[in-house]
């Protein structure tokens, strides 16, 4: 995937082959049991595959995370039997990808407040509403839906399977983003979305506690993509320092350079071990809500700082697109800002270590 991505990142064009990869080779299915026709693959095998997606291009890393950690995953979680022989099946041989449609145009960092109902009328359920900035809303099979079934506040929202051909689900491609660039973002019109009632995942009330436990496995795999990203960059700066001269030498050879990629060799290696703290502790089924926060918050942080440097090191060589640096640094920014902002990320740190809550 790595030699088309520049190409598709300046057309910002969809990496169908790519996708198209990892739907015949079985990769859409990693994590999903083997019961269902998936890898049944464990925690930290899903980090080493995300992390090398993540390497070679972070658009088709986040097609995967959100299909695997944030939908597959959920249902996994918290499906009933039918539910999971509805969707599991299909979407391990990619037949149906998924989407995870939380964030609305006024409720981001705080999703407890979302606006979207769902109104129960007999054996279904009325969904209005508009979500922003879904990854994979315009090629999804199935979207899990946040959405207000009771009162206000978190008891009040509930979460829903809701195919994505029903009538009223209405994606809106996003364009002109700073990075991921050939990813499939998309605005959701939910205009009379009607499902049955059995589309209700978890109960009535439970979905924002839907929401936070795919986003603990969405934020190791984003931990994850962010080190193979950070890898990426470590190892262009590298390559191209012990080639380019100046002064009639390699720049490798002066210490300001070296500090750029020894600084950045620490954090891909500090990242990736906080990467694989989460998964370890999710196999031993320990709790991993804060090493997700701290990982996710650490190796995203770390990636923009790799890529930067990167682009640094590639002097005026790295503002042109003719090199992969300007792409890594575009596509690590939106890592500090979706699945919890970089303050969301410490605010929940916070919180854990100090037993008060500065939201
Ligand atoms: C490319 C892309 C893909 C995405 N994919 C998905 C997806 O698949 N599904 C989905 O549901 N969402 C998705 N998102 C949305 C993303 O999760 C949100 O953008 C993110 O949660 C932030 O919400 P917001 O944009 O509304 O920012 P806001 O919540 O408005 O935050 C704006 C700023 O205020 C800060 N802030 C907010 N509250 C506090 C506080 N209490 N203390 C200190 N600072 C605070 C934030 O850190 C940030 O700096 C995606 C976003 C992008 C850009």
């Amino acid at each position: 995937m790595a030699p088309a991505a520049i190409r598709n990142d300046r057309e910002e064009r969809f990496p169908q082959e790519a996708l198209d990869g990892l739907v015949r080779d079985g990769w859409v299915g990693l994590t999903i049991a083997e019961e269902y026709g998936g890898g049944g693959a464990d925690p930290l095998t899903y980090c080493l595959v995300i992390e090398e997606l993540g390497r070679g291009d972070a658009n088709v890393r986040s097609i995967l995370s959100v299909h695997l950690g944030l939908v597959a995953g959920s249902i996994g979680r918290w499906g009933t039997d039918e539910q999971k022989q509805r969707w599991l099946p299909k979407m391990a041989s990619g037949e149906a990808l998924g989407c995870f449609c939380l964030t609305e145009p006024d409720h981001g960092s705080d999703p407890a407040t979302l606006e979207a109902t769902a109104v129960r009328e007999g054996d279904t359920y009325r969904i209005n509403g508009s979500k922003i900035f879904i990854t994979n809303g315009d090629i999804a099979g199935v979207a899990l839906v946040m959405a207000r079934t009771g009162g206000p506040g978190a008891r009040g929202v509930s979460a829903f399977l809701v195919p994505c051909d029903t009538p009223g689900f209405t994606p809106k491609p996003i364009h002109g983003k700073l990075g991921l660039r050939s990813c499939d973002t998309a605005e959701i019109g939910l205009d009379d979305v009607v499902v049955p009632a059995d589309a209700l995942l978890g109960q009535e009330g439970d979905g924002i506690k839907v929401a936070l436990s795919a986003l603990d496995d969405g934020r190791m795999s984003l931990a994850a993509s962010c080190t193979g990203l950070a890898q990426n960059a470590l190892e262009v700066m590298t390559s191209y320092a012990q080639q380019r001269e100046q002064f009639g030498k390699p720049i490798a050879s002066f210490q300001l350079v070296q500090e750029l990629i020894s600084d950045t060799a620490v954090e891909v290696e500090a990242a990736r071990l906080l990467t694989w703290r989460v998964a370890d502790l999710k196999m031993r089924g320990e709790k991993y809500t804060l090493a997700a926060s701290m990982a996710k918050y650490y190796a995203s942080e770390a990636s923009v700082r790799a890529a930067n440097a990167a682009v640094q090191v590639h002097g005026g060589y790295g503002y042109v697109d003719e090199f992969i640096v300007g792409k890594l640094l575009r596509d690590a920014r939106v890592t500090t800002l979706y699945e919890g902002t970089s303050q969301v990320q410490k605010l929940l740190i916070g919180r854990a270590v100090t037993g008060i809550s500065a939201f």
